[in-house]
């Protein structure tokens, strides 16, 4: 077998010692979501970014919405239920978006407390969510999470079930703003990037969260309106 067999897996980032508060990091990351932005000759005003602020406690949470930072993601719903209340009333223009994998019934709940929804992917939660609306009086944005590697462990809607899913979801009035990827852990995420650009053109959705801490500029420059940054910017999670 020949040794030179190019690999599609990312080489390995040495572990590089950062003392660097969240708030100097939230600095760093900034410029570069505007260059990748520059780069691809897209305003950077058009892309938000997310600090994924799940297991860390509010006190960790808090420098950075003193910095200016108001788009937080949260997994758990119980957890952000727990954490936001407060830091809420505090920063009241904070904007929660519910990234983990949704259990129908916690729809009402996720209605009341998230501003935007990332992971709508199948039938049942699409009618919850619906309902759940209708009850709360609130619409917060909705993406459909696509399962953009085929992976069994992955939440996600199977990208040939999309086009059924986003009917579902538009005959039921939920404000679909796009759709959201997780690519494969161990891939280069630049292919997945940009399937998932294409299946929100053919359907006509201008939203795309996608992007995480060790490829969010990639995801910016392949059209990405949403990363989602966590360990980037407050360190690694225990
Ligand atoms: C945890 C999480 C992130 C953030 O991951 P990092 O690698 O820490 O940036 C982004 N998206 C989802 C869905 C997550 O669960």
């Amino acid at each position: 077998m020949p040794f030179d067999e190019p690999s599609l897996a990312p080489r390995p980032k040495p572990r590089v010692r950062d003392d660097r508060s969240p708030a100097e990091r939230l600095v760093d990351l900034r410029v570069r979501i505007d260059k990748a932005a520059t780069s691809a000759r897209r305003d950077c005003a058009d892309v938000t970014l997310i600090a994924v602020s799940k297991t860390h406690p509010a006190d960790a949470i808090e420098p950075l919405l003193a910095a200016g930072q108001r788009d937080f993601g949260e997994n758990r719903v119980q957890e952000a239920e727990a954490k936001w209340p407060v830091l809420r009333e505090r920063y009241p223009n904070t904007r929660l978006h519910l990234i983990g994998q949704l259990q129908s019934n916690k729809a009402r709940d996720a209605v009341r407390l998230a501003d935007a929804i990332h992971v709508v992917d199948r039938p049942s939660l699409v009618t919850a969510l619906a309902r759940a609306m209708e009850q709360e009086d609130r619409r917060p944005d909705c993406f459909i999470q696509v399962n953009i590697g085929d992976e069994p462990q992955k939440g996600g809607c199977a990208i040939a079930d999309l086009p059924e899913l986003l009917t579902q979801a538009r005959d039921a009035a939920l404000p679909v703003a796009g759709l959201m990827c997780l690519p494969p852990a161990s891939l280069e995420a630049a292919p997945y990037f940009a399937l998932l650009a294409k299946l929100a053109r053919d359907h006509g959705l201008a939203g795309l969260s996608m992007g995480m801490s060790d490829d969010y500029d990639t995801a910016v420059t392949l059209g990405s309106t949403h990363v989602r940054v966590g360990s980037a910017l407050f360190g690694h999670r225990a």
